[in-house]
């Protein structure tokens, strides 16, 4: 069913505790946590509990969901004290654009300066 756990999934087994993470915020309906391989002195990310593939899956089924995150990363941004300088929030979507887990996620970058157009 839509939104369901997949056995498969690495983001739904942190969202499980099956897989260890460092967690910054949890609500009833997100998990924010580090990026194992940071890209940025702030860098995490932030995900439905709900498994979608991606980005525009979850906003087509869930779009309530997509403003949790968006409201979630904002709060780890303020929390991390990198909101005055500026953040990204970023949904890579399709391998192409360099998406490696099929469970959407918004990842919260920020703490350096940030580079226009991104690579
Ligand atoms: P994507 O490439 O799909 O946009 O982002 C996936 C992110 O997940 C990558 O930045 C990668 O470093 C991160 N990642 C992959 N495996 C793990 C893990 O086991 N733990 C954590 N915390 N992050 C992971």
């Amino acid at each position: 069913m839509a939104g369901e756990p997949q056995a498969d999934c690495l983001f739904c087994k942190i969202v499980a505790g099956e897989v260890p993470a460092t967690i910054v915020r949890e609500t009833e309906t997100v998990v924010a946590f580090r990026d194992i391989n940071p890209q940025a002195p702030t860098h995490v990310l932030v995900i439905p509990r709900a498994h979608y593939r991606d980005a525009a899956a979850l906003a087509a089924a869930e779009p309530q969901l997509v403003a949790d995150v968006v409201r979630e990363a904002g709060e780890v941004a303020a929390e991390e004290k990198v909101h005055g300088a500026g953040y990204r929030i970023v949904f890579n979507t399709g391998t192409g654009a360099g998406q490696t887990v099929f469970h959407a996620h918004a990842h919260l970058l920020g703490g350096r300066g940030l580079a226009w157009p991104p690579g």
